[in-house]
């Protein structure tokens, strides 16, 4: 088993030492193995996703030669996939399409602070709040048509008056997927300011010079090695540990619990290279372990516009744990630590009436198909449905009885849920919960230049990164849709200017 001590001393071996270096004034790994570079290039970006690509047309813009080294066969990476749908405060959308008129980046930032309980880099949550509005005008000058803004879910200890709807939606965007269509928007224009881009190139180390400052990288191209030098410096966008196991097991508890139980949506690719490459030349890690977890079989409290159908959540005894319509990660972290807890599975239940309701998840027909494909548990009553689940009968009938008599008042007294209210009569169902993961949150430490912090609090020379490679601007669970297109959008931006100028 790789616990976090040994992965932190086996993947950064040079680690340790940096760290006892950094106590003497420097923290980067000094020098690498002898490399001979055969090409070079101003700013070499590892990573063509979303962060690679926003980095790329902001260095190239910048009179930098570009190239992005990306180790799979198309540019994209989980951005793709995304619906591409990104959180702004005060643009001129905002104001044109929602009641929300004077919203504001501090407000904004306030929120995602309280949301980020204390574990998050408060410089960085405010810069990323007052670069937002600027890039929803840099984007349309792309291209992007903007078309609907809408909010989050809520967060029970988040005063209400931070909420606003902020999600900035772009035609062919959000439930239509669509991420596709913001990567190409930038890389079109990355490629026209002359930035190259290689596939099927895959990074494999960082290279530095004997007082640590990054030189270039080694990357294995057609199955050989070779070595790019990079005259400004290096951007790390190579994503989270989305889909390393190993990693995930010494460094995020709840990505590992939903790569070996649930559902990872994001690409193959993403493997933590540059958090593992970045720890060998002494960086430091922030922000590890939040999630991107959600509902996927009901979408629950991703959208506030979509009300929750009548349901409730039960732990492993049958008793409620979570107000269920609070933004889905905020639940999901919930289910999460209560599996963990109780050592037994979490639950949704519900009844023949939830499904009468219009906009529910289920009609009656899917949910025959799913008690066939035991996907769903019924039975006609609450205590038949608890021997099926395995949990205790009293517990869930005590559960229904409370819920039925609160929602009749109109008061979730327990945990203040708003939406959803409605009595549940029988035959009664029960869904096992899974998460559906859409990325780990934490990476390397960054500082408002988007440069690379190592061990010892100082920039590693000429690294830089952004997006989900980087750490500390996400809190301990993900706060709503559109936080991290808007994050990859600013900080490879920043990244890629920054690296461009040298500074
Ligand atoms: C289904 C889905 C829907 C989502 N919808 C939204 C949404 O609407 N709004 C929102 O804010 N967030 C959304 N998210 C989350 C968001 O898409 C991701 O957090 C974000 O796209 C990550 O961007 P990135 O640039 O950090 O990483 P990526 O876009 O994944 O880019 C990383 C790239 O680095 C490459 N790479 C990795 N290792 C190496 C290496 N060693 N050498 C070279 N290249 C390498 C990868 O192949 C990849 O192309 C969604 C996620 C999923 C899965």
């Amino acid at each position: 088993m790789v616990t976090r001590k040994d992965f932190l001393k086996g993947a950064a071996a040079s680690a340790a030492g940096a760290v006892a270096l950094g106590m003497l004034g420097s923290c980067a790994k000094p020098g690498s193995k002898k490399v001979s570079f055969s090409r070079k290039y101003d700013v070499i970006i590892v990573g063509g996703g979303g962060t690679g690509v926003a980095a790329a047309l902001e260095a190239a813009g910048n009179g930098a030669s570009v190239l992005v080294l990306e180790k799979a066969g198309i540019p994209g990476g989980t951005t793709n996939l995304s619906g591409g749908v990104m959180q702004a405060s005060g643009t001129e959308i905002q104001k044109k399409l929602t009641k929300f008129q004077d919203d504001s980046p501090e407000k904004h930032a306030a929120l995602w602070l309280a949301a980020g309980e204390g574990l998050v880099d408060e410089a960085l949550v405010k810069d990323l709040a007052a670069g937002a509005p600027g890039h929803i005008s840099w984007l349309s000058g792309l291209g992007l048509k903007f078309t609907s803004v809408y909010g989050h879910c809520p967060i029970p200890y988040v005063d209400k008056g931070l909420f606003a709807d902020r999600i900035h939606v772009y035609e062919g965007g959000g439930a239509a997927g669509g991420g596709a269509i913001l990567v190409q928007a930038m890389l079109k224009a990355a490629l026209a300011k002359g930035a190259k881009i290689e596939y099927d190139s895959e990074v494999l180390e960082l290279v530095t010079d004997e007082a640590g400052a990054v030189q270039g990288v080694v990357v294995r191209q057609k199955g050989k090695e070779v070595g790019i030098k990079a005259n400004k410096g290096v951007i790390l966008a190579a994503g989270g540990i989305d889909k390393n196991v190993e990693m995930a097991k010494a460094l995020n508890a709840q990505q590992h619990w939903d790569l070996t139980s649930g559902i990872c949506l994001c690409v193959a690719t993403d493997t933590g290279d540059g958090i593992r490459m970045a720890l060998e030349k002494g960086a430091a890690l922030e922000g590890l372990g939040g999630t991107i977890d959600f509902c996927g079989k009901t979408g629950a409290a991703t959208d506030n516009r979509v009300p929750l159908f009548p349901s409730f959540i039960v732990n492993a005894k049958g008793r409620r744990f979570v107000c269920e319509d609070a933004t889905y990660a905020y639940h999901y972290r919930a289910i999460f630590q209560q599996e963990r807890q109780l050592g037994g599975p979490t639950w949704m239940v519900f009844g023949q009436s939830s499904i009468a309701k219009v906009g529910a998840p289920w009609t009656p027909e899917t949910a025959a198909k799913d008690v066939a494909a035991k996907t769903l548990l019924k039975a006609d009553s609450i205590e038949g449905l608890a021997k099926l689940m395995g949990v205790d009968a009293g517990n869930l009938a005590a559960t229904l009885i409370t819920w039925n008599t609160d929602v009749r008042s109109g008061k979730d007294r327990q945990y203040d849920r708003t939406t959803g209210l409605s009595p549940i009569s029988g035959p009664f169902y029960a869904y096992k919960n899974v998460p559906f993961n859409l990325g780990a949150i934490g990476g390397v430490k960054i500082d408002v230049e988007a440069r690379v912090i190592n061990a010892a609090g100082r920039p590693i020379p000429h690294l830089y990164a952004g997006g989900l490679n980087a750490g500390g601007w996400i809190g301990p669970y993900y706060p709503g849709s559109g936080t991290a297109i808007i994050g990859l959008v600013h900080w490879g931006r920043k990244a890629g200017l920054n690296a461009a100028k040298g500074r």
